[in-house]
């Protein structure tokens, strides 16, 4: 690792402030990346600037019709809320399914997504909920700020402070996860609200991250079953093919788990 300042934030405020005195910082959150890519010296800030103190980012609350996530809020946080379970029980089981304990307790909703790999389980959730970010300067949907493969778009002094994700009638993730890392091979979450529409976003396949399988959201929503999306495969043409799994593989590995996010889900 190359010599590095580091600073631990009071609040949001504080860390745009210490970020904008740095000369080539970085947000620092739960380190589960950033770390590891400092460590292989693939990335070295001159100032690290500490986000996993600051009050105004954790915590998990109910809001009007939307469950709010701080962005310092842990992975083993979202999976073990009671809240989370009972109104958004897809993201809760996406939550408890990512990495491992170690990963899952120091990792976070804002530095997973912040991140936006294109393998990461929490993008697929924000889009098919149609959940909002809310940033240390705007609000931003979730297809506004998935921009691309590891690109957002936020500024490099942007924090991102919370996700507002709306209360699903049903919803529910599946994943095939990579047996050595945990990350998706193919992530499909699905979400019906309560007037029949339903979103279906897929993470871990796609060439520039996280999209929408519009044929299977339509289909769903005239017949909310597996049947429906058992025949509509996504197309293998835009897909990731890596010594993991070739493209036309994941494209079929999609149909597979969006069958079993819509069982899932009931
Ligand atoms: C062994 C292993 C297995 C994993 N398996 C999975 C998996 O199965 N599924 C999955 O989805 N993920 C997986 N991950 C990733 C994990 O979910 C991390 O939580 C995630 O990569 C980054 O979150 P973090 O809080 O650690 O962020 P950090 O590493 O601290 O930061 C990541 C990036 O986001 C920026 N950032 C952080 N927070 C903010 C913020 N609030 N606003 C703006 N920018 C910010 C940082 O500057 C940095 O560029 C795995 C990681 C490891 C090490």
């Amino acid at each position: 690792m190359y010599e590095t300042s580091y600073h631990r934030a009071g609040s949001v405020a504080d860390a745009v402030a210490l970020m904008g005195k740095a000369e080539d910082g970085k947000f620092l959150s739960g380190g589960q990346t950033l770390l590891p890519t400092m460590k292989q010296r693939l990335a070295a800030p001159s100032d690290l600037v500490d986000l996993a103190k600051i009050a105004e980012m954790k915590g998990i609350c109910e809001e009007g019709g939307a469950i709010a996530i701080g962005a310092a809020t842990t992975h083993a946080e979202v999976a073990s809320s009671d809240l989370v379970k009972q109104k958004i029980p897809g993201l809760a089981s996406l939550a408890g399914g990512i990495g491992d304990p170690a990963v899952r307790h120091m990792g976070t909703m804002g530095g997973s997504i912040s991140n936006n790999d294109p393998a990461a389980d929490y993008p697929s959730a924000l889009v098919a909920l149609n959940a909002t970010v809310t940033t240390s300067k705007r609000t931003l949907s979730a297809e506004e700020f998935f921009t691309g493969l590891f690109e957002t778009a936020l500024d490099e002094d942007e924090v991102v402070v919370s996700v507002s994700f709306p209360v699903a009638e049903k919803s529910a993730y599946a994943k095939y996860p990579n047996p050595a890392s945990r990350y998706a091979m193919a992530g499909v979450f699905v979400a019906k609200q309560s007037d029949g529409s339903v979103r279906v976003a897929v993470t871990g396949a796609g060439q520039e991250g996280v999209f929408r399988a519009t044929d299977m959201e339509a289909a769903l929503s005239g017949n909310f079953s597996t049947d429906a999306v058992a025949g509509i495969s996504v197309g293998a043409d835009n897909l990731l093919s890596d010594i993991h799994g070739s493209s036309a593989y994941r494209a079929n590995l999609v149909t597979v788990m969006a069958k079993r996010a819509v069982q899932a889900a009931g």
